[in-house]
């Protein structure tokens, strides 16, 4: 569709609890109907659409109040299991009434751990999209352990924007966009683009966060620059706006801040391991010669020659870290071999590298694209 300035074919939007809850934590269906006429417009248009909505449990909150012994962990997962239903019947209700049929993805961290669980949740959605079912996305906030658990949807829009190679990613929360100071003083306006190289408006975000949801500025912005990395454009907008999305689109002068894509679209196994640091099983220590061709050149694998210590266990196929002798981190990738082989290798050839450069990140990219 042609977007005034923007042309896109696929994009997702994530909507934050505090846009589609009201404060007692009921869903407010009037705000999600708005949400559901937008993105019913733009599917008539021929756009695909991806939803990311969290609220599931702000709306479980009012439904019971757990037991004084009942752990604030287990109080999460009891709202979320009510409210999860509540907000796809809502959902789905709410899309019938266009035509279009919603289903449900519920994702944990773990899926985009290895390989296969990425591939098959991103088959999942693309077949969705092929029949015209609209996927409408949260974490599993029943099952979702601490350790394990998204960010926040901000990170968990990311990670599914960057898979389904979406062209725009629209973050709605209850804010305008990013200010250039404290709203409301003189002078203080949205950032209305971020460019690489240009203003960096981390030092004008304020660490709080509002209501329900689990994110803040912060992460969204956080999110919003890795995404941007990963050749996506971010908008950050308010999704208590009516017609938000349907206006930036238009080009119509509304608020918003958009973090520029910066980057070309990487390689699909690229992005699953941008975003598949925390799953690291190990470590590889790598002598100078093997740091300083990995830096240079972005086409370099990792040869078994260039490691000096193993540390860890792992399979052939996890994912391991790269360090150089002082114990500074360098990147990651997806290994060839097992520790066990590769323990027994050190300093000497194998056939094939222990990371090839189709399958190895360096952190330079990790932290992506943008200079502040
Ligand atoms: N998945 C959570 C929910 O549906 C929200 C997480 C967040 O606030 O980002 O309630």
């Amino acid at each position: 569709m042609k977007t005034g300035e923007w042309k896109y074919r696929k994009i997702a939007i994530k909507v934050g609890s505090n846009v589609i809850t009201c404060e007692d934590g009921s869903l407010n269906v009037g705000r999600m109907l708005r949400l559901v006429e937008d993105i019913s417009v733009l599917s008539k248009q021929g756009l695909e659409v991806i939803l990311i909505s969290s609220g599931a449990v702000a709306a479980g909150r009012s439904s019971v109040v757990p037991a004084k012994r009942t752990n604030i962990v287990s109080a999460k997962q009891i709202w979320a299991a009510i409210g999860q239903v509540k907000l796809m019947s809502t959902y789905q209700f709410l899309f019938e009434k266009y035509n279009i049929v919603a289903g449900q993805v519920l994702a944990t961290k773990e899926e985009f751990s290895d390989r296969r669980h990425y591939l098959n949740m991103k088959n999942c959605i693309s077949s969705m999209l092929e029949n015209k079912v609209l996927p409408v996305v949260n974490e599993n906030d029943t099952v979702a352990i601490n350790e394990l658990m998204f960010t926040d949807n901000d990170e968990l829009s990311g990670m599914i924007a960057s898979m389904m190679d979406s062209e725009a990613l629209f973050l709605l929360s209850n804010v305008d966009g990013i200010y250039n100071g404290i709203p409301g003083n003189a002078g203080v306006e949205i950032i209305s683009e971020v460019v690489e190289g240009t203003v960096n408006p981390e030092q004008f975000i304020t660490k709080g966060k509002s209501g329900f949801g689990r994110g803040g500025m912060l992460t969204k912005y956080a999110t919003a620059r890795k995404i941007a990395s990963e050749g996506v454009d971010v908008f950050i907008a308010n999704g208590n706006r009516d017609s938000i999305v349907l206006d930036i689109l238009r080009g119509r002068d509304v608020p918003f801040t958009r973090i520029r894509r910066c980057n070309d679209r990487p390689k699909s196994v690229k992005k699953w391991l941008y975003h598949s640091d925390t799953f690291a099983r190990g470590a590889v220590v790598v002598n100078r010669g093997a740091k300083d061709a990995l830096l240079a050149d972005r086409a370099s694998s990792l040869l078994m020659v260039g490691i000096t210590g193993v540390e860890g266990y792992f399979e052939k196929g996890d994912i391991v870290r790269i360090v150089d002798e002082e114990g500074n981190s360098i990147g990651l990738g997806k290994t060839a071999y097992d520790s066990r082989k590769a323990e027994q290798s050190i300093g000497t050839r194998l056939p094939r590298p222990f990371i090839h450069y189709h399958y190895l990140v360096l952190n330079e990219e990790l932290k992506n694209g943008f200079s502040s």
